[in-house]
């Protein structure tokens, strides 16, 4: 049997905090995309026996990984807070990572199309390049504050805080090919995604 060829074609999809590019995606991937997703690769580099776990300690010491073996998220958060360039300094551990780890997945995926879910596409020069296609989802901020809340029992103020930090809405809006528009429901969501779905097969196989 002849090697399946790495499919060419990816969807970065993007979004605000709390948008839905989680809903979205998994959507895609019950319809049959393959779901590259980098805030799950960095779950994983960082979990207890990542591979990001050696390099964090030998630059950090123990004092950011937890009891479990994994990087303690909280103690991160805090120290990235009080000092932007300890943040850097995990980035400059974590990205190349990353990278290099979706760009495996993305060869490797064997489906018509890739969808690669990149929370910060935009800003990237270097993931926008790989993307053939940029889909954002997108909602009222309102409504990504009130679900992040409820996802992560965050405060408000600590949502806010985060949005602030993104691109703005019209930004990341002005950037897209494709806007999915998830302030209904999930069945709206999902609407969208099956159309765009049909859509992309038929682009990935032009
Ligand atoms: P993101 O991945 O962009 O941060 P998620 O997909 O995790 O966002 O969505 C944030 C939260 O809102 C999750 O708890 C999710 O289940 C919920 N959610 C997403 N879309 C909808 C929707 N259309 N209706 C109701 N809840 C939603």
């Amino acid at each position: 049997m002849p090697a399946v060829s790495p499919p060419r074609w990816i969807v970065g999809l993007t979004g605000g905090i709390g948008s839905g590019k989680s809903a979205a995606s998994d959507r895609f991937g019950l319809c049959g995309a393959a779901i590259v997703d980098t805030d799950l690769i960095a779950r994983e580099l960082t979990a207890a026996g990542g591979a990001a776990l050696p390099a964090i300690r030998a630059s950090f010491g123990d004092e950011l990984i937890a009891t479990d073996g994994a990087l303690d998220r909280a103690a991160m958060r805090a120290r990235a807070f009080a000092d932007p360039a300890e943040r850097q300094r995990l980035e400059a551990i974590l990205h190349p990572m990353i990278r290099a780890e979706s760009d495996h997945q993305c060869a490797a995926a064997e489906a018509p199309y890739v969808v690669l879910v990149v929370p910060l596409l935009i800003e990237s020069g270097s993931y926008r390049q790989r993307c053939q296609r940029i889909a954002v989802v997108d909602c009222d901020e309102a409504v990504q504050v009130a679900r992040v809340m409820s996802r992560s029992g965050l405060a408000r103020d600590q949502v806010e805080a985060i949005m602030a930090a993104q691109l703005p809405r019209a930004d990341r809006l002005a950037a897209a090919d494709d806007v999915i528009d998830n302030s209904g429901n999930l069945e709206q969501l999902y609407r969208q995604v099956d159309a765009l779905h049909m859509r992309y097969l038929a682009l990935a196989s032009a």
